[in-house]
């Protein structure tokens, strides 16, 4: 069983909202979708997603399809799926960082192994651990009245009982206000975390963390820049309210670095960041032996993208925060024919074959920017 081909498609997703945050506000969602296919016509596809352009980081989705084509695709070529870990590590030794695409390339070819073997990916990763797992919602709209509409909403439906704001734009006394009023309408019902998205320097985040803990805040991700390691350690030794490290939180080193030096006592996970589902896997494993806390985090995937996530979250012991990966709830339409299920402010993981996603291609030709296929001309 050997690779014979990887296709790469960039497409843009509508969304039933505009997502506001600290750098950019979305209202198209950009993904990288990818495609496997090995010598008998078998198919592994995977997805991830990227938050405006070149605003979140050095990987864009045109960066991502490029770096695949010209570089890491003539690596994987002839190579048996089941080895994906030593074909990303063969990967890794030519091509730096490139975390995102490497994680595309990684998950496609994990769902062709998985699908190969008639299992669903979580057993080539230990096996699942959780059925299902809690889901926080992220409120976004920017309106206070607004977002607490949509809050009872999801209370009322039991779609989501954590609700995330993302507060790093605009002035930031204003949005501890708005935080404030949301928690307060709330109440005991749902737990309310917000994440700055480095927005913020240490004094405002000295002044503004003191009034989100005592407003009921259960968890204050990334206030400061993702290279201020020194100044996070000294929020978290400051603070009762949890700590996350999330854009610090990337390679497996810098997770070391954050339990080594307490720059946060909880972290984020995502595989894009991480560099693949290996790499996660990893990172999980050093913040359980430091007692960090992990969180499931997205970067808004759609269904296909979020099973990824899912599956492999749901082979981790703890999830202390549980996870943020909505992301299928936000998009108009849908690239596989099942959809990821939501109930009793859960997400259901998919258990099917591979990452237990169908993929409907004439979705995928329908959002592609480009739709020209190696893998259909030989086919
Ligand atoms: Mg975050």
């Amino acid at each position: 069983m050997k690779i014979r081909s990887f296709d790469t498609y960039i497409l843009d997703l509508p969304i039933i909202r505009p997502h506001q945050l600290a750098m950019h506000t979305i209202t198209a969602q950009s993904v990288v979708v990818g495609r496997v296919m090995d010598e008998e016509g078998r198919e592994g596809w995977s997805e991830v997603a990227t938050i405006g352009g070149a605003s979140y980081g050095e990987s864009t989705p045109e960066a991502i399809k490029a770096n695949i084509d010209a570089y890491i695709t003539p690596l994987v070529i002839g190579r048996d799926p089941i080895h994906f870990d030593k074909i990303m590590m063969d990967v890794s030794k030519q091509v730096r960082g490139n975390t995102f695409a490497k994680t595309v390339v990684e998950a496609a070819i994990i769902d062709l192994a998985a699908r190969s073997k008639g299992v669903p990916a979580f057993e080539l990763f230990g096996g699942q651990i959780h059925k299902s797992l809690p889901v926080a919602w992220t409120l976004a709209s920017g309106d206070t009245a607004a977002d607490i509409e949509e809050a009872r909403g999801m209370l009322e439906k039991k779609r989501h009982n954590i609700f995330k704001l993302k507060i790093g734009k605009g002035d930031p006394f204003k949005n501890v206000e708005h935080v404030r009023k949301i928690k307060q309408a709330v109440g005991d019902e749902a737990r309310i975390t917000v994440d700055i998205n480095q927005a913020w320097d240490e004094d405002t985040a000295n002044y503004c963390i003191a009034a989100l803990q005592d407003a009921g805040v259960s968890m204050v991700e990334q206030p400061l820049a993702a290279w201020d390691f020194e100044g996070m350690s000294r929020l978290t030794a400051k603070f009762d309210v949890p700590v996350m490290a999330d854009e610090a939180a990337t390679g497996i080193q810098e997770v070391f670095r954050i339990a080594k030096t307490r720059a946060g006592n909880s972290i984020a996970l995502k595989p894009c960041k991480h560099g693949g589902l290996t790499q996660t896997k990893k990172a999980a494993g050093i913040a359980e032996a430091a007692g960090l806390g992990l969180y499931g985090g997205t970067m808004i995937e759609s269904s296909l993208g979020t099973a990824i996530c899912a599956q492999l979250y749901a082979t981790i012991p703890e999830m202390k925060f549980g996870t943020e990966i909505f992301g299928p709830l936000l998009f108009k339409d849908n690239i596989t024919v099942n959809d990821i299920e939501f109930a009793d402010f859960e997400v259901i993981i998919p258990d099917g074959p591979g990452f237990g996603m169908e993929i409907d291609k004439e979705k995928v030709k329908h959002y592609a920017r480009e739709f020209q296929s190696e893998t259909e001309m030989r086919v």
